[in-house]
């Protein structure tokens, strides 16, 4: 590959003719400014019409014909709505088509004219087959091809132009840019180079070059995706020499000392791995994922209290202010006697209290601060923040990362996850960082027995959280909506409330949280609930991260059919904290088979991996990579599940490039590449 190529300037989509300015100008509005970023669209699917069917074998489905239109009916309107007919003929038969609102129909077809038609065949009204809303082009003419006759791209819509201009607009863009997209990837990477591999994704000939086509692209999505978080994790570990912190066995021992419990071997290992990365002089970058209840919060203590110890500070972010609270609590009360100052910061502290905590944090008087993303915003600054750690990193994305990381000069960064994740996704989503995992619970803890049942049918289990009151323990009744909006949850979870409070339990004492409460209202019903002065508590899924009363043994889930099994688990895990036996009821509403079976993995198994992995497969990634602004990877041809072995293969050699060519400078073209479709998504701006 050479090393220099001086480019030209980029073809404009307006050498696109026929089209129109409103489709070129809709084009541009999309953000495909050059022909060259339209290539890059690439089909989501395609429609195999490349098989004609004489008109005598028609069946309902797909199909495409050859066939000469007989007859032509004028376009009726009904409804303002133009429908235009034809009668359309082959050796063996007639036909019917319909169209509705097509102006083009009459203008484009007349008696005698031979035509490819393809699309949906059905019934029409008078019981008889025909073709609705078909494609057609003629035969011999200059659109041949386009829609059918052959293996169609379908294309993720652009709004303001239809699928068959799209078509024509590629077909046109192939021909004046397609050969000068010169190969990016690296040699022997994969099998359809390009730019013979973009024609053929587009409009492929057959079968088999659009399968040979499509294993290039799904090898190449994740490729690129894996070089940017090799290139991230370089660029993390590249400069040495910073933040280095010894915890010596003396320290080491001062803050075991301050923990009320040993650690379990995993934590033991998490810690030991965790001391050996600070030590190392090159900043850590470590993910800790534990299934929920493995104990990441000590893990977190014992690697921000390391960096105190070396005169520095550590911060934590979480996603919510109830964790935030919970954990503030926790960690304020494994240092109490001790001189080391913890500062809480969320979006509902009062003006004085935040400057005096921003203040604490600048000159240092304050050691560790937790908060929510209040913690990031551009006023917060640290002395000398040497250990940032991100608990619930699902919940964040990797800019949200790199914001708390960029308080500090190059600090130590632990994430932490209570989702498990499935090794494959794991990889991928986090690839920039080691992986250390808490395989282990601590002692003492009972599994949780699991029960799906029918909402209709209550009264058992308000029996059994009775009995449960009764000897002292609580309750958990989560009543989370999903797909509703944070007002609908809480509307059913103050009515579930009132419900319960006046003709469930008169007896006993209710709580009430939800998402729309009040920061005081919420803080004030986590501590009655803490205290156990209420002994039920109904919540929507606030509680789902990271809240911690072992007192509790029952939970019951509402409507648990609308929910994956990770999130589910994730919330069970919430209870079996204590050595008293625990019970999780999920009550499914009007479910199906399918959603039952679903469930009743939970009865089966307590393995956090186990119910990720077979989320996965019925749910697909979306479940644990959420959304876009998590920083997840979107994939559009590439599917995780099955394509996990080019994944690791893809990944390998993502790897071994960066470790030979560090900069990329000897792959100038891939750089470019990299920067442009992964560079401001991936933060790769300031490495490369
Ligand atoms: P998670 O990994 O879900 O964040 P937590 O850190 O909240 O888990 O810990 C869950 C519970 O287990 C807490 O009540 C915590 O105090 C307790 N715990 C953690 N580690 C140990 C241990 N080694 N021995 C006993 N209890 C522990
Ligand atoms: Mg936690």
């Amino acid at each position: 590959m050479r090393a220099k190529t001086k480019s030209a300037p980029a073809p404009s989509v307006d050498l696109l003719k026929g089209l129109g300015a409103p489709r070129i100008e809709a084009l541009r509005a999309a953000g495909f400014t050059t022909l060259r970023a339209l290539l890059f669209h690439l089909p989501k699917g395609h429609l195999d019409r490349a098989t004609v069917t004489p008109i005598a074998q028609l069946a309902e489905g797909e199909h495409t014909v050859r066939a000469k239109v007989r007859s032509l009916t004028v376009p009726r309107f009904r409804r303002r709505v133009a429908i235009a007919q034809a009668v359309l003929g082959d050796e063996t038969g007639k036909v019917g088509a319909v169209w509705f609102g097509r102006y083009d129909v009459k203008k484009r077809l007349a008696p005698g004219v031979e035509l490819l038609v393809s699309g949906r065949v059905g019934h029409g009204k008078k019981g008889g087959l025909q073709f609705h809303n078909p494609d057609f082009e003629e035969i011999g003419g200059e659109a041949e091809g386009i829609a059918t006759g052959g293996i169609i791209p379908v294309y993720p819509p652009i709004p303001g132009v239809g699928p068959n201009s799209l078509r024509r607009a590629m077909r046109q863009a192939l021909e004046i840019a397609g050969e000068k997209v010169t190969e990016y990837l690296p040699e022997g990477a994969e099998t359809a180079p390009l730019p013979g591999a973009l024609a053929d994704v587009h409009f492929p000939p057959d079968t088999a070059a659009l399968e040979r086509t499509r294993s290039r692209w799904i090898f190449e999505e994740f490729f690129l995706y894996e070089l940017a978080m090799a290139l991230r994790r370089r660029a993390a570990t590249r400069l040495g020499g910073a933040g280095r912190i010894e915890a010596p066995p003396d320290v080491d021992r001062r803050i075991r000392a301050r923990l009320p419990f040993a650690l379990t071997a995993a934590q033991e290992r998490a810690v030991t791995e965790i001391h050996a990365d600070l030590a190392s002089g090159r900043p850590m970058n470590r993910l800790l994922q534990g299934d929920v209840g493995s104990g990441k919060t000590a893990v977190a203590f014992a690697t921000m209290l390391a960096a105190v110890a070396a005169g520095g500070q550590a911060a934590l972010l979480v996603p919510t202010e109830t964790l935030a609270e919970q954990h503030f609590r926790t960690i304020s009360g494994w240092l109490k006697g001790s001189r080391t100052e913890c500062v809480l910061l969320t979006g509902s502290l009062k003006a004085a209290a935040r400057r005096e905590a921003l203040e604490h944090l600048g000159d240092g008087t304050a050691h560790l601060a937790i908060g929510t993303h209040a913690l990031i915003e551009p006023d917060v600054a640290f002395r000398r923040l040497l250990v940032a750690v991100v608990d619930e990193q699902h919940r964040f994305g990797v800019l949200q990362r790199a914001a708390l990381a960029a308080k500090g000069d190059r600090p130590h960064v632990l994430v932490m996850t209570a989702t498990p994740i499935p090794r494959t996704l794991a990889i991928t989503a986090f690839g920039d960082l080691d992986v250390t995992t808490l395989d282990e619970l601590p002692p003492g803890r009972t599994p949780v027995a699991t029960r799906v049942v029918a909402a209709s049918d209550l009264d058992p289990v308000w029996h059994t959280v009775r009995l449960e009151v009764a000897a002292g323990r609580q309750a958990f009744l989560v009543y989370p909506l999903v797909d509703a909006s944070d007002r609908v949850a809480a509307k059913s979870a103050i009515e579930m409330h009132g419900h319960l409070s006046r003709e469930v339990f008169p007896d006993l004492a209710v709580g009430l949280l939800h998402g729309r409460m009040k920061s005081e209202e919420k803080a004030s019903a986590m501590l009655a609930f803490r205290a156990n002065r209420t002994q039920v508590l109904v919540s929507t899924v606030v509680i789902e991260v990271g809240v911690d009363v072992p007192n509790a043994t029952v939970m019951i889930v509402g409507n648990a059919e609308r929910f994956g099994l990770a999130t589910l688990h994730q919330l069970r895990g919430r209870i079996g904290r204590s050595s008293h036996p625990s019970k999780c009821f999920l009550a499914a509403g009007e479910a199906g088979g399918d959603a039952l079976k679903r469930l009743r993995i939970l009865e089966e198994t307590q393995d956090g991996f186990r119910i990720a992995e077979e989320d996965l497969r019925l749910r697909g990634p979306g479940e644990f990579l959420g959304a876009r602004q998590s920083g997840a990877p979107e994939f559009h041809l590439a599917d995780l599940c099955r394509d996990a072995e080019v994944l690791s293969r893809a990944r390998d050699a993502a790897f071994a490039l960066v470790r030979e060519d560090p900069e990329l400078k000897r792959h100038p073209l891939l750089k470019r590449e990299i920067l442009v479709r992964l560079g401001d998504r991936m933060g790769l701006v300031d490495i490369l």
